[in-house]
């Protein structure tokens, strides 16, 4: 006998589980049951290799709002989802020259309109605001104190649980290869294992949603990049093993750094990837060019990285589209097809506010306020998301 579902989520990552967790508890009173299905394990795709930077330093008004609402879900995880999804208060700096000090100020301005705590320095503060950080050549940085960092899998499992607790299924190692459709309706997906059916299908596997959707002759303007992320021991002298410092946006050498726990601290790329990858055949370790490059530039922002030790690193795929910002959405021409796709490199952290929108947008047929700047449209409409920064994963 064929199976059946209710609302069918494809990708088991931060997204699919977090909008599974949304609509099982939305629909527990009567809702249809809600079916996860992922081809590896949970969190084995970009989620799992992701920094988890949780900020809310963006450039438009809808993405601050956005990140602050995300960002007070993270804080109070266990009472608002339930479990410990890692997530640790660092406070961000962000740093630039000249060229990017016009952009900073704006985008700050904006974010003290919406609520955000975040306030300007100049070079020579910046080492009092963040502890080992470099202010020499800073033109303009700013302070946000509630930015934090999570951790990636522990965040995805505990959606995954709670969905499961309000009755969703998730299914491991179900490898989805196409979506079914008839008479201008989605009737569900095929398996490896065979044919699901549902009248409700989302899209949510990040840069395996291309071809995907292509099984039902659509086009997603999603192109796979791949992006490093170098993992380095800190000096003993820098803050030990227990230590943690501010994760640090250094716009002027475009990267971005992390603590982690351990000693570690965390530099990858802010530079936009221009040329597409295979997500399933991409180098997933760095190249000695890589390390050099990312281990000089964390020490020109953190001086005391150029006594650390490298550990490796991997790299992980973004799922960009075109203005590096989420499409959410339904997917004409059929009924019953969504997608939750496009985070390019900074859709961790917006994942609890993601979660919430497309369930409440699937079950009422209304998008929530500020859902509408995220259409799949707009790219054909001439309304691009713009950010101020030259860099698209900045937001
Ligand atoms: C190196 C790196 C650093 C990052 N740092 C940050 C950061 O600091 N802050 C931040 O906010 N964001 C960051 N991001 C981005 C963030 O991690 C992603 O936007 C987010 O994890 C995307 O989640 P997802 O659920 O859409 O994708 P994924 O986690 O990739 O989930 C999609 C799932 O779909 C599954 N799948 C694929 N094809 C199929 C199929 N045919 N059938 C069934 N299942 C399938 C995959 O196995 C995968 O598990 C970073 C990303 C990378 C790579």
């Amino acid at each position: 006998m064929t199976e059946t579902a209710g609302i069918l989520i494809i990708g088991g990552g931060v997204m699919g589980t977090s909008i599974a967790y949304h609509l099982a508890r939305q629909g527990k009173q009567g809702g249809e049951r809600v079916v996860v299905l992922e081809r590896q394990a949970i969190c084995s795709g970009t989620s799992g290799r992701s920094g988890a930077i949780v900020r809310q330093h963006y450039s438009n008004d809808f993405t601050i709002r956005m990140a602050k609402e995300s960002l007070s879900v993270f804080q109070r995880f266990d009472d608002l989802v339930g479990g410990d999804c890692g997530f640790i208060t660092t406070g961000m700096i962000v740093m630039t020259n000249e060229q990017g000090a016009e952009a900073l100020r704006a985008n700050v301005k904006m974010q003290q309109e919406q609520g955000v705590k975040t306030h300007l320095l100049n070079g020579s503060e910046v080492g009092q605001a963040a502890q080992g950080y470099n202010g020499e050549g800073i033109t303009l940085a700013c302070y946000e104190p509630d930015a934090g960092v999570a951790d990636p899998m522990a965040t995805t499992y505990c959606f995954a649980q709670r969905a499961r607790d309000y009755g969703a299924v998730i299914r491991e190692g179900v490898t989805v290869t196409h979506i079914l459709q008839q008479h201008g309706n989605v009737t569900g997906v095929r398996t490896v294992n065979g044919d699901i059916l549902a009248p409700i299908v989302i899209l949510a596997a990040n840069a395996w949603s291309g071809p995907l959707a292509q099984t039902a002759g659509l086009v997603l303007p999603i192109t796979p990049t791949r992006h490093p992320m170098l993992s380095l021991r800190r000096p003993q002298d820098f803050g030990g093993r227990q230590g943690l410092h501010a994760v640090g946006l250094d716009i002027t050498r475009q990267i971005y750094l992390r603590p982690d726990l351990g000693g570690i601290t965390l530099v990858g790329s802010t530079e936009d990837v221009l040329a597409a990858s295979d997500p399933d055949h991409y180098s997933q370790g760095l190249s000695e060019e890589e390390i050099a490059y990312l281990r000089s530039s964390a020490a020109g922002s953190i001086p005391a990285l150029a006594r650390a030790v490298s550990r490796g690193g991997w790299a992980g795929i973004y799922d960009d589209s075109p203005d590096y910002h989420p499409i959410l959405d339904r997917i004409e021409p059929y009924t019953g097809l969504y997608c939750a796709v496009g985070f390019s490199g900074h859709g961790f952290k917006l994942s609890p506010i993601v979660g919430q929108w497309m369930a409440a947008f699937i079950l009422t047929g209304q998008k929530p306020a500020d859902m509408h700047h995220f259409a799949i449209d707009r790219f054909a409409q001439g309304q691009e998301i713009r950010p101020r920064y030259p860099s698209g994963v900045l937001g």
